[in-house]
């Protein structure tokens, strides 16, 4: 088990335990360093946000492993093409808890409508008025557009409906049940109308880059943008574009596109990239660590499922999480 994290150990300790399995952990990504480490096991997972060298999938196969699987979501990190050459069954973790997202996505999406930045950083030096942030929006009064209505997207429309907000989404995938709480439209329709556009796609081909010049030209006026989803799928210098010019009001962005950077370390604020440097100084734009995922129950479940998916494909058994080629 590669980039194993402290909070997942006492997962992976009873599973062992539970299921007599035996498990060995490694603190580092997989990458063509360390594949050997997985000699003489029958099954290999790994979480990251840094993709999989190609040597790496021939290299698993030569080692007599079936299989790769991830702890995550989000399975851009693989190349499908090189591990179907390696012969290499492949799978995800779907949904460990698609309300853990959902529901970060929202506490952020209230926040900025808030001003809480401003109000936090303005009662810290001592301003208690008012004035420190501009009056703050309700969010039954506004529109918000979820681009990518699936597993986290719909919990979230869902959520917003509750509260009240009208709910429009963009996906070329029509699941009927949405319809009690969200209204499918079309991207530049939904772009029209949106008081807030969120972000819940998987990163490909399509959607990388997706939110270019061209598109923030459709957005209206004082629109929220927030990206709960892969950093590849907003352009950071047509964002930061909009935010100079003031056509956004602010933005939420758990995930940007040069995180591998940085991500997971302890940094020196001055030595990060400039576009990220200049999101930081912002006070209309909210930053967090790609953490949207990060609670007790996911980490609980993406281990467990990742286990169970990891020795059932080694096997050669049917899963429901199996990436298909
Ligand atoms: P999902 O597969 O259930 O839903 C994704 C939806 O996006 C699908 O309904 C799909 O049809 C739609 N889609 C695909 N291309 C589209 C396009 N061009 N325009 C509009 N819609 C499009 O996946 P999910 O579980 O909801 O996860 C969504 C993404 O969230 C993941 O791919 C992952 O990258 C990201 N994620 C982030 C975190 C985090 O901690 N920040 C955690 C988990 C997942």
């Amino acid at each position: 088990m590669y980039a194993v994290f402290e909070d997942e150990v006492p997962y992976i300790e009873e599973f062992a335990n539970r299921t007599g399995h035996e498990i060995v952990q490694e603190t580092d990504y997989l990458s063509e360093k360390n594949v050997d480490l997985a000699a003489g096991f029958d099954a290999v997972v790994t979480q990251q946000t840094v993709n999989i060298p190609d040597m790496v999938y021939s290299r698993l196969a030569e080692l007599g492993i079936r299989q790769i699987s991830i702890r995550q979501v989000g399975y851009d990190i693989l190349n499908i093409d090189a591990i179907d050459k390696a012969g290499l069954r492949a799978s995800n973790v779907a949904a460990y808890s698609p309300r853990a997202i959902a529901e970060y996505t929202l506490t952020q999406l209230l926040n900025l409508i808030r001003d809480n930045k401003r109000y936090y950083q303005a009662t810290e030096s001592g301003n208690w008025l008012w004035s420190a942030a501009p009056q703050g929006k309700e969010i039954h009064d506004l529109t918000v557009a979820v681009i990518g209505a699936g597993r986290i997207g719909s919990a979230l429309a869902e959520m917003l409906h509750v509260l009240g907000a009208k709910v429009l989404a963009v996906d070329p995938v029509y699941h009927a049940q949405n319809e009690a709480f969200l209204d499918y439209t079309n991207l530049d329709d939904a772009l029209k109308r949106a008081d807030v556009i969120t972000f819940h796609t998987p990163l490909n081909k399509q959607t990388n880059g997706m939110a270019d010049k061209d598109f923030f030209q459709k957005v209206k006026k004082n629109a929220y943008i927030l990206n709960f989803a892969r950093g590849g799928i907003i352009q950071t210098s047509a964002l930061l574009e909009n935010l100079r010019s003031g056509k956004l009001a602010g933005a939420a962005l758990d995930v940007l596109p040069n995180e591998t950077e940085f991500m997971g370390k302890i940094q020196n604020p001055d030595k990060l990239p400039a576009d990220v440097q200049e999101l930081m100084s912002r006070d209309n734009v909210l930053l967090s660590p790609h953490v949207a995922f990060y609670t007790n129950l996911a980490v609980k479940n993406m281990v467990e499922i990742a286990l169970n998916d990891a020795i059932a494909l080694s096997q050669g058994k049917h899963i429901e999480n199996e990436i298909l080629y």
